[in-house]
């Protein structure tokens, strides 16, 4: 018990830094965002100003997924019902997926048991994915995104795109920090998603297939399978 009261103690103290570091390098950046805006005043200006926004906006992002890192200990895991996440998170995207001549498809079971999440950190990693997805179709496509039972106690949930896919050489670095084939992707989505799974007792896995499309599967452990307070691996060691 000691040891895993020094494990959290070391946890928060890299939470607290991680949250302070962030705020220093937003506060920052939010005044640099403000002067180039007011310097656009030639078409050449507005050409290097909107580069130097993008790349403001890009570390932003970084800021912001590594932000999601430095919280894990706020956490408040609820019995929640997967497909009431999907909705939400489905109507949050509906607009980006309008844009892109993208359709969308749910298929659920029609008996689904509970599961024990922390609703924001789940809606995060299903964004994530779904994004992935989406950005995956630029010219358009199918999005589906099926909830089901599995009998060993788990639920599945499986997003498949018929976007660009993946090469198979590619695969192992998924997941990498920073590993990005996107010209403004931050190459930490994976990454937190991975992280925020392993810590819900669930494991993602990644098939693809390039030109075809890609099909990401979470698998997450039902509620009655799982004790109240999800215990870490580490955790359980110590018992
Ligand atoms: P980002 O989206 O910022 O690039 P991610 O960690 O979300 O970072 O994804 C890393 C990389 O994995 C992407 O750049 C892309 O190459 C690949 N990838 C992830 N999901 C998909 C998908 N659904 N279809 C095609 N490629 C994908
Ligand atoms: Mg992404």
């Amino acid at each position: 018990a000691e040891e895993l009261l020094r494990q959290s103690d070391k946890l928060s103290v890299i939470g607290k830094l991680a949250a302070g570091i962030a705020h220093e390098i937003r506060n920052p950046l939010t005044a640099l965002r403000g002067f180039i805006q007011l310097m656009q005043s030639t078409a050449e200006d507005k050409r290097y100003g909107e580069i130097m926004l993008a790349e403001m906006d890009r570390i932003n992002g970084i800021v912001s997924e590594l932000l999601m890192l430095a919280k894990p200990q706020a956490v408040k895991y609820q019995a929640r019902d997967i497909r009431d996440i999907i909705r939400n998170v489905l109507s949050l995207l509906d607009s980006q997926a309008i844009l892109n001549d993208i359709q969308i498809h749910t298929h659920f079971d029609k008996e689904l048991p509970l599961i024990s999440c922390e609703d924001n950190q789940l809606k995060q990693v299903l964004i994530n994915l779904c994004k992935n997805a989406i950005e995956s179709m630029p010219e358009g496509g199918d999005l589906h995104v099926e909830a089901k039972s599995l009998s060993d106690g788990t639920v599945k949930v499986r997003i498949r795109d018929t976007g660009y896919g993946i090469e198979s050489a590619r695969i192992p670095k998924l997941g990498e920090p920073f590993f990005t084939t996107k010209e403004n992707g931050t190459g930490l989505g994976l990454m937190v998603s991975y992280k925020i799974i392993e810590e819900h007792g669930g494991s993602i896995k990644i098939h693809s297939e390039p030109m075809q499309g890609t099909m990401v599967e979470v698998i997450l452990p039902a509620l009655s399978s799982v004790p109240i307070f999800p215990l870490k691996d580490e955790a359980l060691d110590a018992v």
